[in-house]
C-alpha cells in the first residue's frame, strides 16, 4: 500500500470511528458482541455516502477500483441500498479499469478492509477498557464477545488475568444460554408457551449472535 492510500484509510477511520474507546464502552451494554455492534454500521455508513463521494474523491475511487469492486456480500449490500444509477456511477469506472488490467487487480474489498481495521482498533480499545477492575466486573455480567471476535482476541498476547476473564465469562454465558435454550424447548407446548421467560424467548436469537456475530458484517 502506498502512502497516499495509507492516509486515505486513516482518514476513513477518523471519519467513521473517531473514538473507539467510547464506541466500545457504549456497545458493551447492548445484548450482542460490542465489536459486531459497531461493525454492523460500517457497510451502511460507507455505502450511503458512496455515490456523493465518488465523483470528487480519487483516493476512494482507487481503493475500490484496485480491489476490482467489492466482495460478494458487500456488493449485494450496495445493490440493495442504492439505485441502479448510483451503482452504475461507481462500476463504470471499475469496468474501465478491469477492461485494461483484468487479473492484475487484487486486494480486499474496501468495506472488508475498513472492518478489519475497525476490529483491530475496537479490540485494542476493549483491552484498554478491561484494565480497570470495575470494568472487568461489569464485563463479566454482560453478553461479551461473539465467538469469532473472542477467538481473535484470544489470539493476542494478553495478560493472564484478562485471558482468565475472557475464558470464564464466555463459559458462564454459554452455560446460562444453554439453560435458557433448554427452558425454551421444555415449554414448547401450547399450554406452557406463555410461561416462557423473556430470556428463554430470546435464547435462540442470542445463540446465533453469540456463535456467529451480528448480521450484515
Ligand atoms: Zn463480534
Ligand atoms: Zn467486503
Amino acid at each position: 500500500m502506498d502512502e497516499t492510500l495509507e492516509a486515505f484509510w486513516q482518514e476513513e477511520v477518523a471519519t467513521y470511528l473517531p473514538d473507539p474507546a467510547a464506541a466500545v464502552a457504549a456497545a458493551l451494554e447492548y445484548v450482542c458482541c460490542p465489536v459486531c455492534e459497531v461493525l454492523a454500521h460500517v457497510p451502511f455508513d460507507f455505502f450511503s455516502r458512496l455515490p456523493v463521494r465518488w465523483p470528487k474523491e480519487p483516493d476512494l475511487q482507487r481503493a475500490v477500483i484496485e480491489a476490482g469492486g467489492f466482495c460478494n456480500h458487500h456488493s449485494w449490500r450496495l445493490a440493495n441500498m442504492q439505485s441502479q444509477a448510483a451503482v452504475a456511477l461507481v462500476f463504470v469506472d471499475v469496468m474501465a479499469a478491469l477492461s485494461e488490467h483484468g487479473p492484475l487487480l487484487t486486494g480486499p474489498c474496501a468495506v472488508c478492509r475498513l472492518e478489519a481495521i475497525f476490529t483491530e482498533r475496537l479490540l485494542d480499545a476493549l483491552v484498554e477498557h478491561l484494565q480497570s477492575q470495575s470494568n472487568q466486573e461489569r464485563f463479566a455480567q454482560l453478553f461479551g464477545l461473539c465467538y469469532p471476535h473472542w477467538r481473535e482476541l484470544l489470539g493476542r498476547d494478553l495478560p493472564a488475568s484478562l485471558r482468565d476473564l475472557l475464558l470464564s465469562s464466555q463459559s458462564r454465558y454459554a452455560r446460562q444460554l444453554r439453560q435458557h435454550l433448554q427452558g425454551f424447548l421444555d415449554k414448547n407446548t401450547p399450554a406452557l408457551k406463555q410461561t416462557r421467560t423473556q430470556d428463554e424467548s430470546r435464547a435462540a436469537r442470542r445463540a446465533i449472535l453469540k456463535t456467529a456475530g451480528n448480521e450484515n458484517i
